[in-house]
């Protein structure tokens, strides 16, 4: 699977002069909303996650998702592992599980995200999970942004990661950009503009 260019194709993957929410500079930039917003093609990155995480032999009873972001990839991975979705959300600025979604003890779930960065939001569910018994038994996530390795790639994690090191990740590809300080910026040194993606149009 191309998923290069499935982004590209689905507008999430934009190319041009871009400011990060970091600060940074970068030819690229991650809409990651876009890619789900076809429920086809969702189901159709989310089935080839599928394919990967079963055949590794994990076993999973529940993906449990951070929202916002993580709600729809997990939904739409645990309707292809053919188990429950849950998420957990930020209330008074710390993650909680509400709603009435429970977790049982010794519940093997898996974390997943649209995208993983350092995978902050992944590790804030995943000791959610833990602390009321369940097992967190690996991360998923559509994307990884490069900082942390997927399982299979061969690649070291960063230091910035914070998934831990025994655990699998799964991604369905790498979308690792060249990001420069503004002052060492080519982009802006060749005279283009840097946008902010989000300021375009809305
Ligand atoms: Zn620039």
């Amino acid at each position: 699977m191309d998923v290069e260019a499935i982004y590209k194709e689905a507008g999430a993957l934009l190319e041009g002069h871009f400011i990060l929410s970091s600060g940074n500079h970068s030819d690229r930039y991650l809409q990651s909303a876009k890619v789900l917003e076809d429920p086809k093609r969702a189901e159709m990155l989310a089935t080839e996650l599928a394919r990967h995480i079963r055949q590794s032999g994990l076993e999973v009873e529940t993906v449990c998702a951070p929202a916002l972001g993580g709600v729809l990839a997990g939904y739409e991975l645990a309707r292809a592992l053919g188990v429950c979705s849950i998420f957990v959300e930020r209330k008074e600025g710390r993650m909680q599980l509400r709603r009435g979604f429970e977790i049982h003890p010794g519940e093997k779930v898996l974390v997943c995200e649209d995208i993983i960065t350092t995978g902050g939001s992944a590790m804030e569910a995943a000791e959610i999970v833990e602390s009321l018994g369940g097992e967190v038994v690996g991360f998923a996530a559509l994307a990884n942004r490069g900082f942390c390795a997927r399982s299979g790639s061969g690649k070291k994690p960063k230091a910035k990661c914070k998934l831990p090191a025994d655990k699998p990740f799964f991604a369905l590809a790498d979308f690792e950009f060249a990001m420069y300080a503004p002052e060492e910026c080519p982009l802006c040194k060749a005279g283009s503009e840097a946008v902010k993606p989000g300021s375009r149009g809305n």
